[in-house]
């Protein structure tokens, strides 16, 4: 018995344990704790891609891109029409379309609860703003979606917007660009939200027919119904880097497949590989990469000569 007593590893007394561990960890605490009450809510954010500390007014300066590792965050669309248009351009297009409750839609919360709130939060009356505008002088109608309104899913009136959008792009013979993103087709509209895909399909095919060019700029993320209709049938596709797009989430392929996906699976730089994106343009970039784009369409299509650039008429 007493022999086994003398084996037992006597358990460390606090006295054991190097002070400066204590000390030190004690220390660095606290000061973190004053340094955190000493930063001002708001001026500082965390990058969720690289974790780094960034200034948050660094970030909206470098157009909501973080300056350490060039992750692209979500922009709003005014933000994005601010972007890609000449200042005071911009002239709206059905701005006082509003969703309705068409189903009477009740679940844990009411459709028209839902709009409410996110009309409260955001400030915008659905999902998507479009205009008749113009870049470096280009004429061309824009419409930009925005993903605080929820999810920029698609419901009657974004679907409604975007196709009034192409059929004036298509009376006026004017260029058209989509900004997207989209979790998809808004549920709570049932069958009337899936119908938006075959109707802004269809204006685009009137659109093409008529000889003039789409140019689709694909964001994060941008999925589902919007994915598999007009995201998809631009003349042109671009995307931000990093974006994710695809149609049903990778879980769910998984999950119905059994199969083994590949890394980088529904980002913007697999579906370049792939050949469905066009080119990836980083957002410093997009403002010069559109007015290109524009410039080079605008002089091989059938646009509106009449309406075009206001810098020819000055030099005629
Ligand atoms: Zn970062």
């Amino acid at each position: 018995m007493a022999a086994f007593v003398k084996k037992v590893k006597p358990l460390p007394t606090t006295a054991a344990i190097p002070v400066g561990v204590i000390a030190h960890h004690g220390i660095q605490k606290q000061s973190e704790v004053a340094k955190r009450k000493d930063i001002p809510q708001g001026l500082w954010e965390k990058c969720k891609n690289c974790n780094e500390l960034i200034f948050s007014s660094r970030k909206e300066e470098n157009l909501q891109v973080c300056p350490k590792c060039g992750y692209h965050y979500p922009m709003t669309a005014l933000e994005r029409i601010d972007l890609l248009t000449d200042l005071g351009s911009f002239q709206e297009l059905d701005p006082k379309l509003e969703s309705v409750d068409t189903l009477k839609f009740e679940g844990v919360s009411p459709y028209v609860d839902k709009l409410r709130s996110n009309h409260e939060k955001t400030g915008l009356r659905d999902a998507v703003i479009s205009g008749v505008t113009a870049i470096n002088f280009i004429p061309y109608v824009l419409a930009v979606m925005d993903f605080r309104f929820l999810g920029a899913s698609m419901g009657a009136v974004v679907g409604e917007k975007i196709t009034r959008a192409i059929e004036t792009a298509t009376a006026k013979r004017l260029p058209l660009v989509i900004v997207t993103a989209s979790g998809g087709a808004r549920m709570y509209e049932g069958l009337i939200s899936l119908m938006q895909m075959a109707k802004t399909s269809g204006a685009l095919y009137r659109h093409k027919e008529a000889g003039l060019p789409y140019i689709v700029i694909l964001t994060h993320p941008t999925t589902a119904g919007v994915t598999a209709s007009f995201a998809s049938l631009g003349d042109l596709i671009l995307a931000e880097p990093g974006a994710m797009v695809g149609f049903a989430g990778r879980r769910v392929i998984e999950a119905t497949t059994q199969a083994q996906l590949p890394d980088g699976f529904q980002t913007s730089e697999f579906l370049l590989q792939k050949g469905f994106v066009d080119r990836i343009v980083e957002r410093k970039n997009l403002r010069a990469e559109l007015t290109l784009c524009l410039e080079y369409f605008t002089k091989r299509c059938k646009v509106n000569k009449a309406e075009n650039s206001p810098r020819k008429k000055k030099t005629a």
